[in-house]
């Protein structure tokens, strides 16, 4: 495919550039790097009206042609890896080796989610009567998603909901929407028309979505606080919703490591993606008796990290994606330095363009502090120390998030305890952040409702239908 600069939203088969546009920019220039389609309700109404004129064909379509689907998107987004990790390092700022493992991680997602099958429960079969529950799709789903990992936490989506039967409305973030309208383009060549179609708009088109009465379904990543007022628009229509929200990860270092060998692994925990990923670990907890050494060998790693613009060689850490966030970041750094907390390194604003923050690692902040208390979302970590496992498994809990969490030690059996008590939909031993589409991933608390991935993801997408056949009725005796 070539990528030009053209970028045009998808509606029922046609490629339509819209009324108005808005910029997008480079997060490591701040300069104006494409524009697109600013969509009206008009052009959302009439991407809904699509997306439901398609539905009744795609849900009778056979599983196999819709999985044969599937698996040509994904080939066609492997097809463009070069094209696409190019233009998401642009967008959204992370190095190239990073995006190009997002472009193959979302093709990856598209193709691998064909293993899966809508399962047919028989519940009762007797002489009198045969009870079965199947799965049928919902309708049209509308998906909300954010900008730190545009691609793949899209294909989250349309993966289980396109497998299951449902049409679809995407909407990308308005930082981030331009791999998205470039993978429009090649499922244009791919999907019936009106199967997936894809708007992009400013901040009102989020809100359109979620009250428009035409959705059956919002699936959503992102903040915690969207989290909620997407719930409360979906209400008075009943839409099912899907939320994938926020996270306060904690990752608990238990005395048995090996210091020089786990710190780098502990430092990409947390700073892969400049921070920017809901499962990060966003507070690491580390026993007293390890707690010097180790913290000295992650600063050490830190200072030889490469912080700059993602497109060039070398680059491991790229900026902030935008500007609200980069301002979010600054200020829970700012109220850091007001409380006197120890900095071991960075804490300063980068005085160059772009939204970069260097890495920021803190020694040993208050459990009440915002930075330990808060999603930071950015490259500012702080380093704790614990020496009790309860107290420390009571601080890992003591918050409303409950999206990921990790345990490290040489003694696995311990750490698995360890992991079993944390309150998280994903708790990772001596490893963070692996995710696969044929395992459930969601948050517990206020991370979430409900999963994307595995069956228990793909059913999200369904309803379950019992079908009750009464064996020979009395009135035909
Ligand atoms: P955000 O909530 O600001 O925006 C997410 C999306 O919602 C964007 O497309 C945005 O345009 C849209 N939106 C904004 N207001 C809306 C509204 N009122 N109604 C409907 N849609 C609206 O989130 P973000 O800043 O893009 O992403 C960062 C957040 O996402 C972090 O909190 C992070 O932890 C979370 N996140 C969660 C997961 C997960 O799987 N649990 C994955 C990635 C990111």
């Amino acid at each position: 495919m070539e990528f030009n600069d053209t970028y045009k939203m998808l509606i029922g088969g046609e490629l339509v550039a819209g009324s108005a546009t808005l910029d997008v920019l480079n997060p490591a220039t701040e300069e104006v790097l494409a524009r697109v389609p600013d969509a009206t309700e008009a052009d959302l109404d009439a991407a809904v009206a699509a997306a439901r004129k398609a539905f009744p064909g795609w849900a009778a379509t056979p599983i196999e042609e819709r999985k044969a689907k599937l698996n040509a998107l994904g080939d066609a987004i492997f097809g463009n890896i070069e094209g696409f990790a190019r233009l998401l390092t642009k967008e959204q700022g992370k190095p190239g080796t990073e995006a190009q493992g997002e472009i193959m991680g979302a093709g990856y997602w598209l193709k691998a989610f064909t293993a899966l099958d809508l399962p047919e429960t028989v519940n009762e079969d007797s002489d009198e009567r045969i009870s079965i529950t199947r799965h049928v799709p919902l309708g049209v789903v509308g998906a909300i998603a954010p900008w730190n990992f545009p691609m793949i936490l899209a294909m989250f989506k349309v993966a289980p909901a396109l497998l299951a039967g449902n049409t679809m409305v995407l909407k990308p973030s308005p930082f981030t929407p331009l791999c998205t309208l470039k993978f429009a383009e090649l499922a244009n060549e791919i999907l019936p028309a009106g199967v997936l179609n894809v708007v992009t708009g400013g901040d009102n088109l989020g809100p359109w979505m979620t009250g428009h009465a035409g959705f059956d379904k919002i699936s959503f990543t992102g903040s915690t606080q969207t989290g909620r007022r997407v719930m409360a628009s979906a209400a008075p229509t009943l839409k099912r919703v899907t939320l994938e929200l926020g996270g306060n990860d904690a990752a608990i270092v238990m005395p048995d490591v090996d210091v020089e060998k786990i710190a780098e692994q502990l430092f990409w925990a947390a700073f892969t993606n400049n921070g920017q990923i809901c499962i990060a670990t966003k507070r690491m907890y580390i026993h007293k008796d390890v707690y010097e050494p180790l913290r000295d060998a992650i600063v050490a790693y830190a200072k030889t990290v490469k912080v700059g613009d993602g497109s060039e060689q070398g680059t491991q850490i790229g900026p902030i994606n935008n500007k609200p966030q980069y301002e979010r970041v600054l200020d829970l750094i700012q109220d850091a330095k007001d409380k006197g907390y120890k900095f071991l390194m960075g804490g300063e604003k980068a005085d160059v363009p772009g939204y970069f923050i260097p890495i920021t690692i803190l020694d040993n902040p208050p459990e009440n502090s915002r930075i330990v208390q808060e999603e930071q979302f950015g490259p500012v970590l702080p380093l704790i120390q614990f020496d009790d496992y309860d107290d420390v498994i009571a601080r890992a809990n003591a918050t409303d998030y409950g999206l990921g969490g990790s345990v490290w030690s040489t003694d696995e059996e311990k750490a698995f305890e360890l992991a079993q008590r944390i309150q998280s939909g994903t708790v990772w031993v001596n490893e963070t952040q692996h995710l696969s589409p044929l395992a459930a991933f969601g948050g517990m608390k206020q991370s979430g409702v409900g999963v994307e991935g595995g069956l228990e993801g793909l059913l999200e997408y369904t309803n379950a239908q019992t079908l009750v056949r009464r064996k020979k009725p009395a009135f035909a005796q």
